[in-house]
């Protein structure tokens, strides 16, 4: 394995015999307490797994082992970066043979991209991956989700123990919801039911019982597993607003030194300004190299480039579409290819290549 280990706890194995899961304790409120025990109200701080794992009743009794691995400082997830990606993925693919299923605690506020950022670095995914975290910390606070979104996901992570169908796939278990890990979003900073993937089904739901719906998961990979974890940092995401055409911050952006690729968060359809002096910073940005897509900031639909006028001068520019993906899977999407060796990789955008879009 790479340096990443120093930054790892050793691997805590469960006394239980079989073949079991493998956790991944990254941090998060999920794990979360009050920083003064006496002081509910005072600032939160991530406890280590351990306070976490012993909090949860009935966490043994699921029948296997649940080992972990832990961050060795396990973070708020406002702190995520891509070589916390990398250390996610190189832990399951260096474990991969040994378990049925994985699981990733997260924090909520950055979970959409690390699920989408696995969902493109483990190609030919074929056991489950679940992520999940909570809107209130497990170990301190009696009333909180972190307990039961994390048995449901461990329980998704060793379907066969469960009478489960296998989802091959990188999936974010929250709230009562399955959701594909590149399609979802979070979508609520208060209530239970904190993410959803506006522009796919769910993939189940959690109840009084688990309910799968196979029909839109992605089918068991023929090929093995295939872990790419280099990514493109220089990449930035760009949200319109009326004004922005002379705000100049594009300019000021790109004339210093003007990163790799740049995601555009459009008005509705896939529309931006049409100031000529706005679309010609694009252009001549696109001319040097730059790589532009185009993602709508609506919660969902997706842009619909050549709808209007307006954006069928994007697509005249060269502006890329992102169909109907969501900001955070087009983000990663774009560091990912723009890390790897490919001879086209606008087209290799544009196509699905986990079940990212559907347009
Ligand atoms: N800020 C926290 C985090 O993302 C929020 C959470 O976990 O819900 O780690």
């Amino acid at each position: 394995m790479t340096s990443s280990q120093d930054h790892l706890l050793p691997l805590e194995k469960d006394d239980q015999t079989g073949r079991g899961i493998l956790l991944i304790y990254t941090g998060g409120t999920i794990g979360s307490a009050p920083q003064d025990p006496m002081d509910p109200h005072s600032p939160q701080i991530v406890m280590p797994w351990r306070d976490l794992k012993t909090s949860i009743p009935g966490l043994d009794r699921l029948g296997y082992p649940i080992d972990a691995i832990s961050f060795a400082e396990p973070l708020n997830s406002c702190d995520i970066e891509p070589y916390h990606w990398q250390w996610m993925a190189d832990i399951i693919a260096q474990r991969y043979d040994d378990y049925e299923g994985f699981v990733i605690l997260h924090g909520t506020d950055t979970l959409a991209y690390t699920a989408s950022m696995l969902s493109f670095m483990l190609g030919h995914l074929g056991k489950p991956v679940v992520v999940t975290g909570a809107q209130i910390g497990g170990v301190s606070f009696v009333r909180n989700d972190a307990h039961q979104n994390l048995l449901t996901a461990a329980m998704l992570a060793h379907p066969k123990a469960h009478g489960l169908k296998c989802i091959p796939e990188v999936m974010v278990c929250f709230g009562g919801r399955i959701l594909r890990g590149n399609r979802t979003r979070k979508v609520d900073s208060f209530r239970f039911q904190g993410f959803d993937s506006p522009d796919l089904p769910w993939l189940g739901e959690c109840g009084e019982r688990i309910v799968l719906r196979p029909v839109y998961s992605l089918p068991i990979p023929s090929e093995p597993l295939r872990v790419r974890t280099e990514v493109e940092r220089d990449v930035i995401m760009l949200e319109m607003f009326p004004g922005i055409q002379r705000a100049k911050i594009l300019e000021a952006i790109l004339s210093q030194q003007a990163p790799k690729g740049i995601v555009l968060r459009s008005f509705g359809a896939g529309n931006i300004p049409t100031e000529k002096g706005f679309l010609s910073t694009i252009q001549a940005y696109l001319g040097d190299g730059g790589v532009v897509v185009n993602v709508t900031g609506v919660g969902r639909g997706g842009v619909n480039m050549g709808l209007y006028d307006t954006n069928q001068q994007l697509l005249d520019l060269g502006i890329w579409s992102g169909f109907d993906m969501t900001p955070e899977a087009a983000m990663c999407k774009l560091m990912w290819l723009l890390g790897q060796e490919h001879d086209d990789v606008q087209e290799i955008f544009q196509s699905s290549l986990v079940g990212e879009l559907s347009m």
